[in-house]
C-alpha cells in the first residue's frame, strides 16, 4: 500500500514492556498543536509467540520450542524487587489488591493487561525475527535515510523479508545474553556451571556448597533463596560487604583468584571446596541484527553514540529504549519514548550531532571522574529522575509524579537495611503524592 504524505512508519524491534509502551505511546493522540497531522503507522516484531519480554517465564533453559536461544531470565520464585506502585507505566497502574512486591507472574499478567487495555496486539507480529536493520539513503524523504529491516517467521527462517520503515525503536532487552567471566581455571571445574540466565529453581541445589559470584540485584536474590536448601552459599563479589543480617550459611567472600578441579580460590586466598558455581555476572548489551552501517558500537557495558542513552546519533530516527541500569523501567521507558515521539513529530528539535556527541562524551567523564568504572557508563541510580524529568521538559509532556523517586529511595534504604525482609512491606500513595506504608496487605 503506498505510504501517505504524512505518514511516519516505525518499526518496533520486541514486545517487552519497552516495545509495549512504545505501542502505546506512538499510536496515541500526542500533546495538542503537536505534530497533529503527522500519523504513526507502527509494527512491532516480536519473534516470541507472546508479549511480556523477560516476564515471560518459561522452565526452558538454552534453546526453545522454535530452536531460538531462550530469552527469558526470570527464574520460578522471583518477587519483584521494587514496589509495583514505582514499577508502574505512570498511566497504568497495577491492580490495588496485589501486594506491592509481586511474583513474575503478576507483572507478566499486568503487561498482558496493558496490551489488552490499550488495544495494542493488532500492532504486534508475533514469531517474527529481526535480523538485520540497515540504513537507506533517501534524499527524497523527511529525514534524508529510511530503514530497511529484513525479518523471517521463526517457523521458516529460510526465507526473509525486507520492508522500509522511517524510524526503528529498538526494544530488544539486556538480560539475555550472558556475561562469563575469564575465571583461571574455570574449565577445570568439575562441579557444575551455571549462569543465573538460566536459573530457575533451588530443588538441585539441595544439600550443596554453593559459591555464588555477584551481588548484583540477582546475585543477591538468588543466593538467599538458595540458602534456604543449600549447605552452604559463599557469595563472592567486589561490592562493599553488605552489612544486613544474612543466613547463617550464607558467606560472604571477595572475587574468585582461582579455580582448581572442585576448589575455588578466592582473593584474599581463601579456598572452599565447591559443588556448584553460579555466576551472576550480567549480561552483554547485544544489538547482532543491527548492521555495521547503523554506526552502533558496544564496548565493554557501553553503547555508542547513544545522546541521552537512547538516540542513535548517527542516524537521530532510531532509538535503543532501556539502554540505562538501575533504574525504575517501565516508567524510564515511557518518557524515553514520548521523547522520541516529540523528535519525530518535531516538537523536539535535537542539537547538532556533534552537541550530541560532546553531550554523550561529557555525560560519560562526569562518571568517570567520579570514580565509576567505564561499564557504569549507563548506570543510572540517583541520577535517574534528573535525567526522566529533562527528558519530559525536553518533549514537553508530563513528569512522572514525585512518588516514584520517594519510593525508590525508600526502598533502597530498606534493602540495605534489611534484605530479607524488605519485601514484606506494602505501600500506599495518598491523594497528596505522598508515600505511606501499610500492612495490611499480603502475598496471594
Ligand atoms: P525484554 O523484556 O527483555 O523484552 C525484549 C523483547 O524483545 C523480548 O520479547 C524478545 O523476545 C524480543 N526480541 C529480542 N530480540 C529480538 C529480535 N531480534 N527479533 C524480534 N524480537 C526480539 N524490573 C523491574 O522493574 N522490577 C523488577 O523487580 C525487575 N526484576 C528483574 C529480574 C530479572 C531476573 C531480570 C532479568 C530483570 C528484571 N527487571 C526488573 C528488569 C526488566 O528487564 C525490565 O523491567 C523490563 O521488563 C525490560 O523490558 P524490555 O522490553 O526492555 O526487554
Amino acid at each position: 500500500m503506498p505510504k501517505m504524505a504524512n505518514e511516519i512508519r516505525v518499526a518496533v524491534v520486541g514486545a517487552g514492556a519497552a516495545g509495549l509502551c512504545a505501542l502505546r505511546q506512538l499510536t496515541s493522540q500526542g500533546p495538542s498543536g503537536s505534530g497533529d497531522k503527522l500519523q504513526f503507522v507502527v509494527t512491532c516484531l516480536e519473534k516470541s509467540p507472546r508479549v511480556g519480554g523477560t516476564w515471560y517465564y518459561t522452565n526452558c533453559i538454552g534453546k526453545d520450542e522454535y530452536g531460538l536461544q531462550v530469552h527469558s531470565s526470570m527464574y520460578k520464585n522471583l518477587r519483584t524487587n521494587l514496589p509495583v506502585e514505582c514499577m508502574a507505566f505512570p498511566d497504568y497502574p497495577f491492580p490495588e489488591d496485589l501486594p506491592s512486591f509481586v511474583r513474575h507472574k503478576d507483572v507478566q499478567k499486568y503487561l498482558e493487561d496493558y496490551t489488552a487495555h490499550f488495544n495494542l496486539s493488532q500492532y504486534i507480529k508475533f514469531l517474527t525475527i529481526v535480523k538485520w536493520i540497515e540504513p537507506v539513503v533517501d534524499e527524497t524523504s523527511q529525514f534524508k535515510f529510511k530503514w530497511a529491516v529484513t525479518t523471517c517467521n521463526v517457523l521458516n527462517q529460510a526465507e526473509e523479508v525486507t520492508q522500509i520503515y522511517e524510524a526503528v525503536l529498538v526494544c530488544n532487552g539486556h538480560y539475555a545474553t550472558p556475561k562469563i567471566p575469564n575465571i583461571p581455571g574455570l574449565e577445570t571445574f568439575t562441579g557444575q556451571v551455571l549462569h543465573s540466565h538460566d536459573y530457575r529453581t533451588p530443588e538441585s541445589f539441595s544439600n550443596k556448597v554453593v559459591v555464588l559470584l555477584g551481588a548484583a540485584a540477582s546475585g543477591q536474590d538468588i543466593s538467599l533463596e538458595l540458602s534456604h536448601v543449600a549447605k552452604v552459599v559463599y557469595l563472592s563479589h567486589h561490592k562493599p560487604q553488605l552489612t544486613t543480617k544474612l543466613p547463617k550459611n550464607l558467606l560472604q567472600k571477595p572475587g574468585i583468584k582461582l579455580i582448581s578441579e572442585s576448589e575455588v580460590q578466592f582473593l584474599d586466598d581463601s579456598k572452599v571446596r565447591a559443588d556448584i558455581l553460579l555466576l551472576c555476572t550480567g549480561y552483554y548489551y547485544d544489538y547482532d541484527f543491527l548492521s555495521p552501517g547503523c554506526g552502533i558500537r558496544v564496548d565493554d557495558g557501553r553503547v555508542t553514540p547513544i545522546y541521552q542513552h537512547l538516540i542513535n546519533t548517527n542516524y537521530p530516527t532510531m532509538a535503543i529504549v532501556g539502554v540505562c541500569k538501575v533504574i525504575v523501567p517501565f516508567p524510564i521507558f515511557d518518557v524515553q519514548v514520548r521523547y522520541f515521539r516529540s523528535i519525530l513529530d518535531g516538537t523536539c528539535i535535537l542539537p547538532s550531532k556533534e552537541e550530541m556527541d560532546k553531550h554523550i562524551d561529557e555525560d560519560y567523564r562526569a562518571r568517570l571522574q567520579e570514580g565509576l568504572p567505564h561499564r557504569y557508563a549507563h548506570t543510572m541510580g540517583d541520577r535517574q529522575f534528573t535525567y526522566i524529568n529533562e527528558l519530559a521538559d525536553l518533549a514537553k509532556t508530563n513528569r512522572i509524579p514525585d512518588f516514584y523517586s520517594q519510593l525508590y529511595h525508600l526502598t533502597s534504604a530498606m534493602k540495605q537495611k534489611n534484605l530479607m525482609e524488605y519485601k514484606n512491606a506494602n505501600f500506599v500513595v495518598d491523594d497528596s503524592g505522598r508515600v505511606k506504608e501499610c500492612t495490611e496487605r499480603t502475598v496471594v
